[in-house]
């Protein structure tokens, strides 16, 4: 048969070839994309009162129905970590699918941004909304791993009225009526393929047995059961819709795709998109401890000198871990080192903080698969459209946001505007476009932030500028981390995250409270001979919103008003510690001893004088001998495991406190937070002079550069302790 390179249907010239009633729209792919488009068009299509047949075809192969699930299951994995972007929810929210409770694997509460100084946290903001959910049925190993993102989606395609076959697509071309026919092969019959080569057993749910009846289709109508297959063969389509993604085979090359030749034959202009080696990785351990990094979810753009990384995500579900690496690293690596790399990234040293000890890493469940990173030319051509990866996908962040986006806008073309080429390029291809032109201020944004934060010294700058926007400016007018979270989340078009980075009042905290703190700490610390050799570095900065709470819950715990006002000298931190209470005290108990390992500041002597460690009555003696100024700090209330209250009993500060609050987060993480407060006395005479010194030689930051080094020793003291 002699193939067109394109046909066109005849008709008169600038008018639009509409979809026809009764039409037949193929979809290759059942992926987000494939789903998306069609809960969309068949949505709309009811809603005006109109007729359309939509046949999805999936190559994955077992579909399993089974009661009282709703669900089915398309065997496979997507080769994807599973975020869902708040932008992703807002959509779904807007078109009414609601992902139900049992697929959503983990809430955000926090993105964590590492950096080679430290990390940078950042609280999901108020009503934005940041999920986790598996995108197939991998890991094995995992329960009820037939509920998920794509089955989930992909039932609802069927509930809506999609047709679902259960077949791979490999050729496509026009009929000489110039309408798309697509060759299908049933993959019923085929082993699953696995990301590592694995065959799979099928659909291997304990006590259910599949349904393994050759060419099974999901029929149209909600809650009817599977009918026989149309099995091998051809579908004509008004409209065809290619979403097959680009892991047909993870990892493939696009070159050598069957169905994109084909495509590039009916679309001699497309150029399929660029796409980058990713690897991914899935970490099993127990809920309990899973539950230590509940809630974050970690960015990390950086590796080792030895390990190029310039983009990784650590994601944690409900009793596992994903994985995910992107840099040079990947790039030249063989598929088969994918596992050495992942073994590799959680061998650094802050990620081996992060990834609680015992999780382990499942060696069948890593692959490397292609990432999209650029866009397709001309996704679409007479009757036919591209969508979701194999058209666009958001740079490094939420691809299943813009294959929500193409896959919406393409629906809504191909209803309302026409299915012809030109309707296509003008109403459809804008779309593709916006999202690759966005693509570009997004290169320079992770450009920018690779550089930045895989240095100690720019990643240091850039730490404490959020941190001191942190400290002092309230919430609705802080700056620096919108624009993190902006990025980090995908939660804003790069073009505006990348406009604010760069405004100059971002570079102007940058500057005044990022270096030139820097520069005042760096002193601080050498002053103090403070080396952070060997001791890990954690965030410790209270918000300036939560300035008050925190010194209210410390008086609250005494069961005390607070004064009227905040002491002349006031400085709190907290830190977050991986393990619970009676580690910390332990620590904690060891302030004034000898053999202490944290808070021993050059100059300064610190020793219990009489006492008890964490007992009421025990008297703790700062001294300098070389300017013979000395206070002492007495215990004079304890709330077991809550609470100790030191009261300054005699020199600088008589009266003011320091005290240690101690809450628990959630099991095996607690908060500790420090609180020290005082009023340097007026003195008379020299005795007025002596203090005016220790005022400007003590001044508020030096408090702040010793105990941050001092908070973030006992953190990992007290996590080694724990284990
Ligand atoms: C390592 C990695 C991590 C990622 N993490 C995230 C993340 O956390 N959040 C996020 O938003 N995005 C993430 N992405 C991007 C996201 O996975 C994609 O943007 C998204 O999956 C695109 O959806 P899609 O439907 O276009 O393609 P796919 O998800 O690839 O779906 C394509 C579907 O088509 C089927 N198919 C393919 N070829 C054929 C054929 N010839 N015949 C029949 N069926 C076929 C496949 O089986 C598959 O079900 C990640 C990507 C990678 C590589």
């Amino acid at each position: 048969m002699i193939r067109p390179r394109t046909a066109r249907v005849r008709r008169p010239p600038g008018t639009p070839l509409s979809l026809p009633e009764n039409a037949t729209v193929v979809v290759v792919g059942g992926g987000p994309a494939g789903s998306f488009f069609a809960i969309r068009l068949l949505r709309k299509t009811r809603q005006a009162g109109r007729a359309v047949k939509v046949i999805i075809l999936e190559k994955k192969r077992e579909v399993c129905f089974y009661t009282p699930l709703p669900f089915s299951s398309w065997e496979g994995c997507n080769y994807c970590a599973g975020g869902v972007s708040p932008r992703l929810v807002d959509g779904l929210r807007r078109e009414k699918i609601f992902l139900p409770e049992e697929v959503i694997e983990s809430r955000s509460t926090e993105v964590v941004i590492h950096g080679d100084w430290k990390s940078i946290l950042l609280a999901v903001p108020e009503g934005r909304e940041m999920l986790s959910v598996f995108r197939g049925s991998r890991p094995r190993q995992r329960a009820g791993r037939y509920v998920n993102f794509d089955t989930f989606l992909l039932h609802l395609a069927a509930d809506e009225g999609a047709q679902v076959i259960t077949a791979e697509v490999d050729d496509v071309r026009y009929s000489p009526e110039g309408k798309p026919l697509i060759d299908y092969r049933e993959t019923m019959g085929d082993v699953a393929y696995c990301g590592n080569g694995e065959p799979d057993s099928g659909c291997a749910k304990p006590g259910v047995t599949p349904d393994t009846t050759p060419g099974i289709t999901l029929d149209t109508a909600p809650g009817t059961a599977p009918s026989a297959s149309q099995g091998n063969g051809t579908i004509e389509a008004d409209f065809a819709v290619f979403a097959g993604g680009v892991n047909r085979r993870p990892g493939m090359d696009m070159r050598d795709d069957p169905l994109l030749t084909a495509l590039q034959k009916m679309i001699p202009r497309l150029r399929p998109p660029k796409v980058r080696k990713a690897v991914i990785a899935e970490m099993r351990d127990s809920q309990a401890r899973v539950r230590l990094v509940e809630g974050e979810m970690h960015f990390v753009q950086y590796g080792s000198r030895d390990l190029r990384i310039e983009m990784a995500s650590v994601m944690p579900k409900k009793d596992w871990i994903t994985v995910v690496l992107l840099g040079k690293s990947v790039d030249r690596a063989q598929p088969t080192a994918s596992l050495d790399l992942v073994e590799r990234f959680l061998e650094l040293p802050n990620i081996r903080r992060l990834v609680p000890r015992k999780a382990e890493l499942v060696a069948r469940c890593c692959c490397n698969p292609n990432m999209t990173v650029g866009a397709a030319r001309n996704p679409f051509g007479e009757r036919v459209a591209l969508t979701g990866d194999l058209a666009v996908a958001r740079l490094y962040k939420d691809g299943l946001y813009s294959a929500f986006t193409t896959s919406s806008a393409l629906a809504d073309c191909v209803l309302d505007e026409g299915i012809d080429e030109t309707s296509l390029a003008k109403h459809y291809g804008p779309v593709v476009r916006r999202l690759h032109a966005d693509n570009r201020y997004g290169r320079i944004i992770f450009w920018l932030s690779h550089w930045v934060l895989a240095h100690p010294a720019s990643s240091r700058v850039l730490y404490r500028a959020v941190i001191t926007e942190r400290m002092t400016t309230p919430q609705h007018r802080r700056r620096l981390a919108p624009v993190l979270w902006q990025v980090a989340s995908g939660d804003e078009v790069y073009r505006r995250a990348l406009a604010g980075m760069l405004h100059p009042a971002s570079l102007w905290l940058i500057l005044t409270g990022g270096l030139l703190l820097t520069l005042r700490d760096i002193v601080t610390e050498t002053l103090f001979g403070l080396d952070w050799t060997g001791v890990p570095r954690y965030g410790t900065g209270v918000p300036v919103e939560q300035v008050e709470e925190t010194r209210n819950a410390l008086f609250a715990v005494q069961g005390v008003e607070p004064p009227p006002r905040a002491p002349q000298m006031e400085s709190m931190f907290t830190v977050r510690i991986r393990a619970g209470k009676k580690a910390i005290l332990k620590q904690l108990g060891a302030f004034g001893d000898p053999d202490r390992e944290y808070l021993k500041p050059r100059f300064v002597r610190i020793h219990r004088v009489t006492g008890e460690p964490n007992q009421v009555g025990t008297v703790i003696r700062y001294s300098i001998p070389m300017l013979r100024l000395s206070f002492s700090v007495g215990l004079e209330s304890v709330v077991p495991d809550r609470y100790l209250l030191y009261r300054i009993v005699e020199g600088m500060g008589e009266g003011g406190i320091l005290a240690f609050l101690l809450d628990e987060l959630r099991p095996g993480v607690s908060l500790l937070t420090i609180y020290v407060g005082f009023d340097f006395p007026r003195g008379r005479g020299l005795g007025r002079i002596g203090w005016a010194m220790g005022r400007r030689l003590f001044p508020e930051f030096a408090h702040d550069v010793v105990w941050n080094h001092s908070l973030c020793q006992i953190r990992h003291l007290a996590e080694v302790e724990e284990g």
